[in-house]
């Protein structure tokens, strides 16, 4: 699979939800960058070599008012595609002016489902509005994390899902060491969401890629809202691969790949742009 040079940046830390299973605790779910700082922020994206993909996330993008004001109608100047993560909860006419600024450079838009917040029905719909105002090849993605004691429920959700011909895309739930560790009448059930032996584009499993080579750090690195950069999202958790920061221009990229040493890889991002030698050796992803 041909690498897709791209940087995962927490846009800003506030979240208008506060899921109960949020793997990013409170005190970190806060803050937002100033207009100083996204002027920076986008300085740093125009200098780029190359064509990269952008993928935004939060907390929730579109709750940070900078997003829609700032930060998209800068990013809708420059030659990166975009992505982004949201929980779906911004207004249909935020969506539209989005799609409207950003809509021909959008690679994967991936809403997650919270059901402690949403209705799946009035969600599902959501999405299928939003499905018509992308373009073909922009990949859209339900998110639905497999959280304990919910797993019968959602099997109906996944149905629902489905049969709205959209993507269901099940990950399982993350602790701040690993993975949950699910009773075995719970697993039973989370394979039934997840198929067997899912690929990284079909479910989120957290696997482990101990020992392949990866280019995270070289062209793949995840960005704070404060704009540190880390090798990516393992590294940081054992602040390690730090990259500098970029609104400090300390910024550098590494210039040759390691082999991971890592038990866990949370994020399918860099496993499907390519960036873990040996996987998916196919040319399509969708998150
Ligand atoms: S929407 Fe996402 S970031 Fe916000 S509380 Fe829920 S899981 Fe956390
Ligand atoms: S955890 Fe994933 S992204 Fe990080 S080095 Fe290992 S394979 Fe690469």
């Amino acid at each position: 699979m041909q690498r897709q040079p791209t940087i995962e940046w927490q846009t800003n830390g506030i979240c208008n939800y506060d899921c109960s299973y949020c793997i990013q605790s409170k005190k970190f779910r806060q803050g937002y960058p100033s207009d100083k700082e996204i002027e920076k922020f986008l300085d740093f994206f125009a200098c780029l070599p190359g064509k990269w993909e952008i993928k935004m996330s939060g907390g929730e993008p579109f709750a940070f008012k900078g997003f829609m004001d700032s930060i998209i109608p800068g990013l809708a100047k420059l030659p990166h595609n975009i992505s982004i993560l949201t929980n779906l909860s911004a207004p249909l006419s935020i969506l539209e002016k989005f799609v409207s600024l950003v809509g021909n450079k959008l690679s994967v838009v991936s809403v997650s489902l919270h059901l402690e917040y949403v209705d799946a029905k009035e969600f599902t719909d959501k999405v299928k509005q939003l499905r018509q105002w992308l373009k073909n090849d922009t990949a859209l993605v339900i998110n639905n994390v497999l959280v304990p004691n919910t797993l019968e429920n959602l099997l109906s959700i996944k149905d629902l899902v489905e049969s709205s011909g959209l993507k269901y895309f099940p990950q399982v739930m993350k602790t701040k060491h690993g993975v949950f560790p699910y009773s075995e009448s719970d697993q039973a059930i989370v394979v039934k969401l997840t198929g067997k032996s899912p690929t990284s584009k079909q479910a989120n499993l957290a696997p482990s890629y101990k020992g392949l080579v990866c280019w995270s750090g070289v062209e793949y690195f995840v960005l704070d809202q404060k704009g540190h950069a880390w090798a990516c999202r393992t590294a940081k958790r054992f602040q390690e691969g730090y990259l500098g920061n970029v609104l400090e221009n300390t910024f550098k990229l590494k210039s040759l790949p390691l082999a991971c040493k890592y038990d866990i890889c949370p994020c399918t991002v860099p496993a499907n742009r390519g960036m873990i030698e040996g996987i998916n050796k196919t040319a399509y992803y969708e998150n």
